[in-house]
């Protein structure tokens, strides 16, 4: 049965500075990853190759948009064994810039248990690109950024709509389906799927079904990042790679392939 991802969190600083004044500047997008302690080096490095994944995805933020790096605070702690409380993730304070509402540092802190256990089962870089994503705005700063509406279930971000109508085949949506099932931490957070990720949504991609996109409620493995996900973080103020997205997504997935792929025996 698939697992839940961690429960989101929204509630976070907002803090409304206001930038000055360097319109024709875009800083390139940096993550910082500070190791709080309670994770090994195995692990440390698949935090780093996340935040790898996610700079080659999206090296910079839009025009006229000046950030420091997003500095992420990554965390292991004992908390309630395997299952249950896997941990939390999502910004810790928020900025405003040129328009947009940004992370600028947040936290990633995992149960240590679920942390051995996921990464014996092959999924932890899965599950930490995923939590990442949240800390950079998905999920967590849509409703500052006019793409989403809660309770609606209907993404309307102008990027992610356009490659999500032609990813997923899909010409005449008027919107990206949004998660409403699950805990409050999964709904309006995530992509739509069949609830507890249990069977194939029918939205088909090159890549996938829906049900294995990355940033859907439910881990399936193996995973992909859609265009639809990086188009998202341009409707939230980032600039997409170019070549985009599908190199770079398939980068990302080979990545995650040769994952899976060591740990069979
Ligand atoms: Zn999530």
């Amino acid at each position: 049965m698939p697992q839940p991802f961690t429960r989101i969190s929204k509630f976070f600083t907002l803090a409304a500075l206001i930038s000055l004044a360097s319109p024709a500047l875009a800083s390139s997008f940096v993550i910082n990853v500070n190791f709080g302690g309670g994770l090994s080096s195995s692990q440390q490095s698949i935090f780093t190759s996340a935040a790898n994944t996610w700079m080659s995805l999206l090296p910079s933020y839009r025009t006229g948009i000046n950030m420091s790096p997003l500095t992420i605070t990554a965390s292991g702690a004992a908390i309630d064994g395997v299952g249950g409380t896997l941990g939390s993730a999502g910004p810790g304070s928020v900025v405003s810039r040129a328009g947009f509402w940004l992370a600028a540092n947040g936290s990633m802190q995992f149960d240590t248990a679920d942390l051995t256990n996921l990464e014996s089962n092959g999924t932890l870089s899965t599950v930490i690109l995923h939590e990442m994503a949240h800390v950079m705005g998905f999920g967590t700063l849509w409703n500052q950024n006019n793409v989403y509406v809660d309770g609606t279930g209907q993404y309307t971000g102008a990027n992610a709509l356009a490659a999500y109508r032609t990813e997923f085949n899909l010409p005449g949506a008027a919107y990206v389906p949004v998660e409403l099932g699950g805990s409050s931490g999964t709904a309006n957070g995530h992509w739509d799927e069949v609830d507890g990720g249990a069977g194939n949504t029918g939205r088909v991609s090159a890549l996938g079904d829906m049900r294995y996109e990355l940033m859907t409620g439910w881990l399936n493995s193996p995973s992909f990042i859609s265009k639809t996900t990086v188009q998202s973080f341009v409707d939230i103020g980032f600039v997409a790679a170019v070549p985009e997205p599908s190199t770079f997504a398939g980068l990302a997935s080979g990545t995650l392939l040769v994952f899976f792929l060591k740990r069979r025996r």
